[in-house]
């Protein structure tokens, strides 16, 4: 079909690393969704996290099962394993790219992430050229206050245009303290969905 013809649709980017996915990951993802009238939200699970290298992240397998788990009950909420086909570093422009190719020209793109990730903006590749195809939204996170000042600074007129932010109901939850809670034997009940902490146990993830 000719562009012109497609209906645009709005599409939410939810990316991360996953290790594993928590309840903070499906709110945040909820919210944005519902305030941005997003027709539906991709979680991609990173294959190899640019962010990440040094330490040892959990086989990409399980961290999609795991994903997929998560999200199976929400109708707007798909997985996309394009990250994890791809060879090389998960750079969130080629992801981009190729949603814009599959979704068509007219489509508009939203990243969602927590405030930590747009304090951190400026050290991703290329990002000039992935504000100008796509939008973000920032969603508040604990501890990680936004410099918008820094950001208009870095970034001038697209910060401005193309990144969002949205209050949320904060829950200080990370993968760092849910890894850390198995370890240590400690319960991760109600952290993750139930079916998530059923498959680290079956698994034996993090121990
Ligand atoms: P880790 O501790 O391993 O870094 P994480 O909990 O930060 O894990 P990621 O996979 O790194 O999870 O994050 C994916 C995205 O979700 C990022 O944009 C991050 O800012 C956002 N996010 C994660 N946890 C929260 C939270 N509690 N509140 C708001 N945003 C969050
Ligand atoms: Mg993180």
């Amino acid at each position: 079909m000719d562009d012109a013809l497609q209906p645009v649709r709005r599409i939410g980017i939810m990316g991360g690393t996953f290790d594993p996915i928590h309840i903070a990951h499906l709110a945040i993802a909820e919210q944005v969704r519902e305030a941005f009238a997003l027709d539906l939200v991709l979680f991609i699970p990173a294959a190899n996290p640019p962010h990440k290298q040094g330490r040892k992240v959990v086989p990409a397998y399980h961290r999609l099962m795991m994903t997929q788990l998560a999200v199976c009950s929400n109708p707007g909420f798909h997985v996309s394993k394009q990250e994890l086909e791809r060879k090389g570093p998960s750079y969130s422009l080629l992801t981009v790219r190729e949603l814009q190719e599959r979704y068509g020209a007219n489509a508009e793109l939203y990243f969602i992430t927590g405030s930590d990730t747009i304090n951190e903006l400026h050290t991703w590749y290329h990002i000039d050229e992935l504000l100008a195809s796509c939008h973000f939204v920032g969603t508040t996170r604990p501890g990680a206050p936004v410099d918008k000042e820094d950001l208009r600074k870095r970034f001038g007129q697209l910060a401005e245009e193309k990144i969002h932010f949205l209050a949320v109901p904060e829950l200080e939850i990370s993968s760092t303290d849910i890894r850390e809670r198995v370890r240590d034997g400690k319960s991760i009940k109600y952290l993750v969905p139930a079916a998530v902490e059923a498959y680290i146990i079956k698994e034996g993830l993090y121990r």
